[in-house]
């Protein structure tokens, strides 16, 4: 990735693929969620697992004691472990979401973290122990709608193979790639990594399922357009530094 500046042709070649998706799967409105903390619960609980897992570990925690952070820091530690054990590594989540409630509370809860300016809150958020980029970019972007886009292992996918990544960047970079792409849209991070996330779940997964592909006719990818298959441009330049 180099680091000249991003042009239109790179703007457009995103807002067509942000459209196709949507026209294909409609608009998502993440977070499924019922409350800002309840967000940031979420991001915390889906490190390495299914989202209805998470759900389901959400409803047994809803079961007991409201979703707010004095009632979560509250509880015995096992008894939390147990209400979150379908979300697995319950015992590691369990003491990460309760560091995560005190810190929250100590920096003055949902009116002292809204006050911070985006860089501020998003270096809070990474300081916090268990809490790395992604979740850190899920809680900004989705709890305090902050223009953040969120990176995950289907967006290098999807954009590796639609040939506008090369796929190894760092995390950083390529949030920064596209943000310097986009303008800071919060609507628009926001249904765009839902639509990334399902089109990776459901179509463009390891083995990708291109004769099903909204994005067909434009990728690259080998297995996508048979012999008419040819680079397509540009491929995202990274952000201006
Ligand atoms: S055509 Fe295939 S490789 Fe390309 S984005 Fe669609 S599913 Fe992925």
């Amino acid at each position: 990735m180099g680091a000249r500046k991003s042009t239109g042709a790179e703007r457009s070649r995103l807002l067509s693929v942000f459209h196709s998706l949507l026209a294909a799967y409609g608009p998502q409105r993440w977070w499924p969620a019922e409350t800002p903390f309840e967000v940031m619960v979420g991001a915390i609980l889906t490190q390495n697992t299914a989202w209805t897992n998470v759900e389901r570990a959400i409803a047994r925690l809803k079961g007991h004691v409201p979703v707010d952070a004095e009632a979560i820091a509250g509880l015995p530690t096992e008894s939390l472990a147990e209400l979150l054990r379908p979300a697995g590594y319950f015992n590691v989540k369990a003491r990460r979401l309760q560091r995560f409630c005190a810190a929250y509370l100590a920096a003055g809860g949902a009116e002292g973290l809204s006050a911070m300016e985006t860089g501020a809150l998003r270096g809070w958020l990474l300081a916090v122990h268990g809490v790395g980029p992604e979740t850190a970019d899920d809680i900004l972007l989705y709890a305090f709608e902050r223009p953040v886009f969120v990176v995950d292992a289907y967006t290098r996918r999807i954009f590796a193979r639609l040939g506008c990544l090369r796929g190894e960047e760092g995390y950083e970079a390529l949030r920064r790639t596209f943000e310097a792409v986009l303008d800071p849209d919060v609507a628009l991070f926001n249904e765009y990594h839902a639509l990334i996330v399902l089109h990776g779940k459901g179509v463009c997964r390891a083995r990708p399922s291109c004769d099903a592909c909204c994005l067909r006719g434009s990728c690259p990818y080998p297995d996508a357009s048979g012999p008419k298959a040819r680079p397509v441009r540009p491929r995202l330049s990274g952000p201006r530094r």
